[in-house]
C-alpha cells in the first residue's frame, strides 16, 4: 500500500504549540521508535553495512589463488556484462569509483573546460566534484519534493530565464557559458522523473548524464535507472547497495561512448603488440579485478537484497505511519525504488528539533545522518551559478536517515 504522507506544501505552517516537553518527547520517542523498528534490542545499528555470502569468499580467493588480481581478468569482464543487464545498457566499463564514473561520463559527453553543467544542489559532492574535474562549473537546480530528484519543471523555466541557443549549444545568458550537459540524480535510490527531464534536455539539446550512484536495481516506469539517458554512473563504494570495495561503472546505450571510456580509463592506450603509446592524457581509471570478483558474487546476491531492503522500507513507513512530528520518504507513484536509504522528513514546524533528535538517536547507538549539506552551502560550490532553491533549502534542514542494511530487512 503506498501512503502519501509526504507534506510538501511551501507555506510555513501556522506554529503550533512546540514546548520544551513536546521536542524532547518527540526526541526520545523517535529513538525509542526506530530501536524497535529495526529489530536490533540493544547495541549499534550502522547507517549502512556491506552483507557478504560464501560466493563472496570464493571469488576473491579465486583472484589470490589464481594470482589475477589487477586490472586485468576475467572478472572485470564477468563484471561488465552483469553490470550492463542489470542496467538493461548495452555496454558497461568497470573503473576505480562512482566518482571517476561521472567524470568520464562527463568527458565522453563532450563536456568541455570553461562549460558548465547543470546538476542539483542536493546530492553527494561527488556529482559536483566531478563536474570540477572535468574543468567546467557546476550550475545548480532546484529538487522536486516527490522524488527529490531534479525538478523538470521548475529547470525548464529556469533554462527560459537563463538559457539562449546558440548554434545548437545552450548559453547561460548571465555567464556567457556555454551549458555542456544536465546530470540527475536519483536519490537514495529513487528514481527522478526520467521522462520529464529527458524532454527538457533535448529542447536544450544538452546530453544527460544520470548520477545512478545509488539506484542499482532501481525502476523507473519498469526500466533499469542508469542507461535512461546518454550515459549513466554507478558506484560500488562499501556503502552502496552492492559493493566491490570500491568501485564504479559507466553504462551506455551508445558503443561509441563506451569505446571512448574505455580509452580514457585505460591512460589512453593504443593498442599494439608490443609498443607503449598513449595518443591522449588518459586516466588510470580501470577496476581492479580482485574489486570485480567481489562485484560479481554481490550482484549474485542482487534480487536478494533489493527484497530485504524494500522489506524494511515498508516497515519503517508502517511504523512511523501514526508518529506524529514526521513522515516517511516513500517512492514515487512511477517507481520502484531499491530503498538504498530510507529517510524520514520533520514536519516543518519540528525542523528545530533536528538535531536533538540526531544527537539522542547517535548516542543511543543508531546511526543516523542529516541529509548532505546542499551543494550551494559548501564554500567551495558558495559562488556557482544556480537557479531558486527553495525546495533543497526547505529538505536541507529537515530530513534524516535512518539505518538501512539490507540485513535489518530479514523476516
Ligand atoms: C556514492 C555516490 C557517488 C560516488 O561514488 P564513489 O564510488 O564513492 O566515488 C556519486 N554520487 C552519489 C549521489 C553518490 O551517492
Amino acid at each position: 500500500m503506498r501512503l502519501n504522507i509526504l507534506r510538501e506544501d511551501l507555506a510555513p505552517d501556522a506554529a503550533l504549540p512546540t514546548g520544551p516537553t513536546d521536542i524532547e518527547a518527540l526526541v526520545v520517542g523517535f529513538s525509542a521508535r526506530l530501536r524497535d523498528l529495526t529489530g536490533v534490542a540493544s547495541g549499534s545499528v550502522a547507517l549502512h553495512e556491506p552483507e557478504f555470502g560464501s560466493e563472496e569468499w570464493l571469488l576473491v580467493k579465486e583472484c589470490l589463488d589464481t594470482g589475477w588480481v589487477s586490472s586485468v581478468g576475467s572478472f572485470v569482464d564477468r563484471f561488465e556484462t552483469e553490470i550492463a543487464a542489470v542496467s538493461g545498457a548495452a555496454h558497461s566499463v568497470a573503473v576505480v569509483n562512482g566518482t571517476a564514473a561521472l567524470h568520464l561520463a562527463l568527458r565522453v559527453v563532450g563536456v568541455r573546460p570553461g562549460d558548465e553543467v547543470l546538476a542539483p544542489a542536493l546530492t553527494f559532492v561527488a556529482t559536483a566534484n566531478a563536474i570540477s574535474y572535468a574543468g567546467a562549473t557546476p550550475h545548480f537546480v532546484d529538487c522536486e519534493p516527490h522524488s527529490l530528484g531534479v525538478d523538470p519543471a521548475a529547470l525548464r523555466a529556469h533554462l527560459e530565464r537563463v538559457a539562449d541557443r546558440s548554434g545548437g549549444a545552450a548559453v547561460n545568458r548571465e555567464t556567457g557559458r556555454r551549458i555542456g550537459a544536465l546530470i540527475v540524480m536519483h536519490v537514495f535510490g529513487h528514481p527522478a522523473d526520467m521522462d520529464a527531464l529527458s524532454a527538457v534536455a533535448a529542447a536544450y539539446e544538452l546530453p544527460l548524464v544520470e548520477d545512478a550512484a545509488e539506484s542499482l536495481g532501481s525502476r523507473y516506469k519498469g526500466k533499469p535507472c542508469g542507461a535512461l539517458g546518454r550515459v549513466g554512473a554507478l558506484s560500488f563504494n562499501g556503502n552502496k547497495i552492492a559493493t566491490t570495495g570500491g568501485g564504479g561503472a559507466i553504462v551506455t546505450n551508445d558503443g561509441d561512448l563506451a569505446h571512448r571510456a574505455r580509452h580514457l580509463a585505460t591512460t589512453a592506450k593504443t593498442p599494439h603488440p608490443w609498443a607503449i603509446l598513449h595518443d591522449e592524457i588518459g586516466y588510470n581509471y580501470r577496476m581492479p579485478n580482485l574489486n570485480a570478483a567481489l562485484g560479481c558474487a554481490q550482484l549474485g546476491q542482487l534480487k536478494g537484497l533489493l527484497i530485504k531492503k524494500r522489506r524494511l522500507a515498508a516497515r519503517y513507513i508502517k511504523g512511523f505511519a501514526d508518529f506524529a512530528g514526521l513522515s516517511s520518504f516513500i517512492e514515487p507513484q512511477y517507481a520502484a525504488s531499491n530503498y538504498w536509504l530510507n529517510a524520514v522528513l520533520l514536519d516543518r514546524d519540528r525542523a528545530a528539533a533536528r538535531n536533538a533528535i540526531l544527537g539522542r538517536a547517535n548516542s543511543d547507538g543508531l546511526m543516523c545522518r542529516p541529509v548532505w549539506t546542499p551543494m550551494h552551502r559548501l564554500a567551495i560550490y558558495a559562488n556557482c551559478p544556480r537557479a531558486p532553491l527553495p525546495v533543497t533549502e526547505d529538505i536541507g534542514e529537515r530530513l534524516i536517515n535512518i539505518p538501512s542494511s539490507a540485513k535489518l530487512g530479514r523476516r
